[in-house]
Protein backbone atom coordinates (compact mmCIF):
# COMPACT_ATOMS: atom_id res chain seq x y z
CA UNK A 1 0.00 0.00 0.00
CA UNK A 2 1.17 3.28 -0.96
CA UNK A 3 2.73 5.34 2.25
CA UNK A 4 0.32 8.44 3.32
CA UNK A 5 2.26 12.01 3.65
CA UNK A 6 0.53 14.95 4.77
CA UNK A 7 1.87 18.48 4.13
CA UNK A 8 0.81 21.08 6.80
CA UNK A 9 2.63 24.75 5.19
CA UNK A 10 0.97 27.46 4.12
CA UNK A 11 3.31 29.20 1.51
CA UNK A 12 1.80 27.20 -1.50
CA UNK A 13 4.91 27.44 -3.91
CA UNK A 14 6.36 25.21 -1.09
CA UNK A 15 3.41 22.68 -1.28
CA UNK A 16 3.55 22.63 -4.95
CA UNK A 17 7.01 21.52 -5.25
CA UNK A 18 6.94 19.29 -2.03
CA UNK A 19 3.51 17.79 -3.74
CA UNK A 20 5.44 16.91 -7.19
CA UNK A 21 8.58 15.30 -5.40
CA UNK A 22 6.54 13.32 -2.90
CA UNK A 23 4.28 12.12 -5.83
CA UNK A 24 7.05 11.49 -7.90
CA UNK A 25 8.59 8.99 -5.41
CA UNK A 26 5.50 6.98 -4.92
CA UNK A 27 3.69 8.75 -2.26
CA UNK A 28 -0.01 9.16 -1.79
CA UNK A 29 -0.09 13.06 -0.95
CA UNK A 30 -2.38 15.28 1.04
CA UNK A 31 -1.61 18.92 2.34
CA UNK A 32 -3.39 21.60 4.33
CA UNK A 33 -2.65 25.24 4.27
CA UNK A 34 -3.40 26.13 7.57
CA UNK A 35 -3.66 24.86 10.89
CA UNK A 36 -6.57 24.01 11.96
CA UNK A 37 -7.40 22.37 8.62
CA UNK A 38 -4.67 20.57 9.13
CA UNK A 39 -4.60 19.09 11.87
CA UNK A 40 -8.30 17.69 11.27
CA UNK A 41 -7.11 15.85 8.30
CA UNK A 42 -3.56 14.58 10.03
CA UNK A 43 -6.53 13.00 12.82
CA UNK A 44 -9.20 12.13 10.47
CA UNK A 45 -6.68 10.50 7.75
CA UNK A 46 -4.20 9.01 10.19
CA UNK A 47 -1.51 9.66 7.58
CA UNK A 48 2.08 7.50 7.78
CA UNK A 49 3.96 10.62 8.13
CA UNK A 50 3.40 14.43 8.34
CA UNK A 51 5.22 17.75 7.48
CA UNK A 52 5.06 20.79 9.50
CA UNK A 53 5.29 23.83 9.08
CA UNK A 54 5.79 26.07 12.52
CA UNK A 55 4.89 29.42 11.29
CA UNK A 56 0.98 28.81 10.29
CA UNK A 57 -2.17 30.64 10.08
CA UNK A 58 -4.59 29.29 12.88
CA UNK A 59 -2.57 27.23 14.84
CA UNK A 60 0.96 26.60 14.90
CA UNK A 61 3.19 23.95 14.12
CA UNK A 62 4.14 22.81 17.63
CA UNK A 63 0.06 23.76 18.86
CA UNK A 64 -0.65 20.82 16.48
CA UNK A 65 2.29 18.63 17.40
CA UNK A 66 1.33 18.63 21.19
CA UNK A 67 -1.95 17.87 19.91
CA UNK A 68 -1.92 14.95 17.63
CA UNK A 69 0.76 13.52 20.60
CA UNK A 70 -2.05 14.19 23.29
CA UNK A 71 -4.24 11.73 20.48
CA UNK A 72 -1.93 9.53 21.55
CA UNK A 73 -1.00 9.66 17.34
CA UNK A 74 2.84 8.32 16.95
CA UNK A 75 2.76 9.04 13.40
CA UNK A 76 6.29 10.30 12.34
CA UNK A 77 6.37 14.42 12.31
CA UNK A 78 9.03 16.22 10.21
CA UNK A 79 9.41 20.01 11.29
CA UNK A 80 10.10 22.38 8.63
CA UNK A 81 11.66 25.20 9.99
CA UNK A 82 13.07 28.75 8.85
CA UNK A 83 15.93 30.15 9.71
CA UNK A 84 15.61 31.86 12.68
CA UNK A 85 13.46 29.17 14.46
CA UNK A 86 16.03 28.25 16.98
CA UNK A 87 14.17 28.03 19.71
CA UNK A 88 11.19 26.56 17.86
CA UNK A 89 12.68 23.32 17.20
CA UNK A 90 13.63 22.58 20.79
CA UNK A 91 10.02 23.41 21.68
CA UNK A 92 9.18 21.01 18.36
CA UNK A 93 11.52 18.32 19.87
CA UNK A 94 9.79 18.42 23.29
CA UNK A 95 6.64 18.55 22.33
CA UNK A 96 7.12 15.35 20.62
CA UNK A 97 7.98 15.84 16.69
CA UNK A 98 10.59 13.33 15.40
CA UNK A 99 12.98 15.25 13.47
CA UNK A 100 13.15 18.85 11.89
CA UNK A 101 14.88 20.31 8.63
CA UNK A 102 15.86 23.67 8.10
CA UNK A 103 14.80 25.93 4.89
CA UNK A 104 15.80 25.73 2.28
CA UNK A 105 16.18 22.44 2.55
CA UNK A 106 17.52 20.34 -0.56
CA UNK A 107 14.75 17.95 -1.87
CA UNK A 108 17.38 15.15 -1.58
CA UNK A 109 17.85 15.26 2.06
CA UNK A 110 14.29 15.67 2.77
CA UNK A 111 13.37 12.31 0.79
CA UNK A 112 16.17 10.65 2.54
CA UNK A 113 14.75 11.46 6.11
CA UNK A 114 11.23 10.50 5.20
CA UNK A 115 12.25 7.38 3.99
CA UNK A 116 14.23 6.63 6.78
CA UNK A 117 11.26 7.81 9.38
CA UNK A 118 9.32 5.40 7.27
CA UNK A 119 11.57 2.50 7.64
CA UNK A 120 12.28 3.15 11.57
CA UNK A 121 8.14 2.84 12.11
CA UNK A 122 8.19 -0.32 10.15
CA UNK A 123 10.70 -1.70 11.95
CA UNK A 124 9.51 -0.97 15.33
CA UNK A 125 6.34 -2.27 14.39
CA UNK A 126 7.82 -5.97 13.57
CA UNK A 127 9.69 -5.73 16.27
CA UNK A 128 7.27 -4.51 19.04
CA UNK A 129 4.25 -5.76 18.32
CA UNK A 130 5.05 -9.41 19.07
CA UNK A 131 2.52 -8.60 21.98
CA UNK A 132 0.14 -6.25 22.48
CA UNK A 133 -1.22 -5.06 25.55
CA UNK A 134 -4.91 -3.39 25.53
CA UNK A 135 -6.56 -2.48 28.85
CA UNK A 136 -8.70 -5.78 29.29
CA UNK A 137 -6.78 -8.14 26.15
CA UNK A 138 -3.59 -9.16 25.68
CA UNK A 139 -2.65 -10.24 22.19
CA UNK A 140 0.42 -12.52 21.58
CA UNK A 141 1.51 -13.02 18.11
CA UNK A 142 4.26 -14.82 18.84
CA UNK A 143 2.49 -17.92 20.56
CA UNK A 144 -0.96 -16.98 18.81
CA UNK A 145 -3.18 -16.50 21.72
CA UNK A 146 -5.47 -14.14 23.43
CA UNK A 147 -5.50 -13.68 27.11
CA UNK A 148 -8.59 -11.97 28.26
CA UNK A 149 -9.73 -11.74 32.01
CA UNK A 150 -6.79 -14.95 33.01
CA UNK A 151 -8.64 -16.99 30.32
CA UNK A 152 -6.72 -17.83 26.78
CA UNK A 153 -7.91 -18.53 23.77
CA UNK A 154 -5.97 -19.82 20.24
CA UNK A 155 -5.49 -17.52 17.28
CA UNK A 156 -5.64 -19.18 13.79
CA UNK A 157 -2.63 -18.26 11.67
CA UNK A 158 -5.21 -16.58 9.85
CA UNK A 159 -6.49 -14.32 12.72
CA UNK A 160 -2.67 -13.33 13.31
CA UNK A 161 -2.38 -12.33 10.21
CA UNK A 162 -5.47 -9.92 9.89
CA UNK A 163 -5.18 -8.40 13.92
CA UNK A 164 -1.51 -7.56 12.93
CA UNK A 165 -2.93 -5.97 9.43
CA UNK A 166 -5.16 -4.14 11.00
CA UNK A 167 -3.27 -3.14 14.16
CA UNK A 168 -0.33 -1.95 11.96
CA UNK A 169 -2.68 0.85 9.91
CA UNK A 170 -2.72 2.68 13.54
CA UNK A 171 -6.47 3.25 13.54
CA UNK A 172 -6.32 4.12 9.49
CA UNK A 173 -9.48 2.67 7.81
CA UNK A 174 -9.04 -0.97 6.17
CA UNK A 175 -11.22 -1.92 3.46
CA UNK A 176 -12.58 -5.15 3.06
CA UNK A 177 -10.91 -5.06 -0.49
CA UNK A 178 -7.46 -4.28 1.40
CA UNK A 179 -7.90 -7.10 3.58
CA UNK A 180 -8.50 -9.65 0.47
CA UNK A 181 -5.67 -7.99 -1.33
CA UNK A 182 -3.39 -7.83 1.33
CA UNK A 183 -4.34 -11.05 3.61
CA UNK A 184 -6.10 -13.66 1.46
CA UNK A 185 -3.97 -12.92 -1.59
CA UNK A 186 -5.16 -12.84 -5.27
CA UNK A 187 -5.40 -16.65 -5.87
CA UNK A 188 -8.01 -17.24 -3.48
CA UNK A 189 -11.91 -16.08 -3.65
CA UNK A 190 -13.17 -15.59 -0.76
CA UNK A 191 -16.32 -13.41 -0.17
CA UNK A 192 -16.31 -10.25 1.46
CA UNK A 193 -19.01 -11.92 3.77
CA UNK A 194 -15.57 -14.46 4.83
CA UNK A 195 -14.25 -11.29 5.97
CA UNK A 196 -16.87 -10.23 7.92
CA UNK A 197 -17.43 -13.54 9.57
CA UNK A 198 -13.40 -13.60 10.72
CA UNK A 199 -14.15 -9.90 11.91
CA UNK A 200 -17.00 -11.97 13.87
CA UNK A 201 -14.98 -14.59 15.41
CA UNK A 202 -11.84 -12.32 16.36
CA UNK A 203 -14.26 -10.05 17.96
CA UNK A 204 -15.68 -12.86 20.79
CA UNK A 205 -11.75 -13.60 20.92
CA UNK A 206 -10.55 -10.03 21.85
CA UNK A 207 -13.69 -7.72 22.82
CA UNK A 208 -15.06 -7.59 26.58
CA UNK A 209 -18.55 -7.23 24.50
CA UNK A 210 -18.63 -8.28 20.86
CA UNK A 211 -21.84 -6.98 20.21
CA UNK A 212 -20.14 -2.85 21.04
CA UNK A 213 -16.80 -3.47 20.30
CA UNK A 214 -14.23 -1.29 21.47
CA UNK A 215 -11.26 -2.49 19.11
CA UNK A 216 -12.28 -3.39 15.91
CA UNK A 217 -14.78 -1.11 14.87
CA UNK A 218 -17.29 -1.46 11.68
CA UNK A 219 -16.60 1.84 9.43
CA UNK A 220 -19.71 1.97 7.47
CA UNK A 221 -19.19 1.83 4.22
CA UNK A 222 -15.73 2.17 4.47
CA UNK A 223 -14.06 -0.93 6.04
CA UNK A 224 -12.76 -1.91 9.35
CA UNK A 225 -10.11 0.60 11.91
CA UNK A 226 -8.28 -1.21 15.24
CA UNK A 227 -8.63 1.53 18.09
CA UNK A 228 -5.66 0.12 20.52
CA UNK A 229 -7.73 1.95 23.33
CA1 LIG B 1 4.78 29.27 7.24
Amino acid sequence: MKKHILIIEDEEDMVRGLKMNLVDEGYDVDYALNGNEGLKKALKNRPDLILLDIMLPGMNGLEICRELRNNKMDVPILMLTARGDEIDKVIGLELGADDYISKPFSIRELLARIKAHLRRENRGFESVTDIVDLESVKIDFGHFKVTRMNEETDLTSLEVDVLRYLIGQNGRVVTRDDLLDKIWGYDKFPTTRTIDNHILKLRKKIEDDPNHPKHILTVYGGGYRFIID
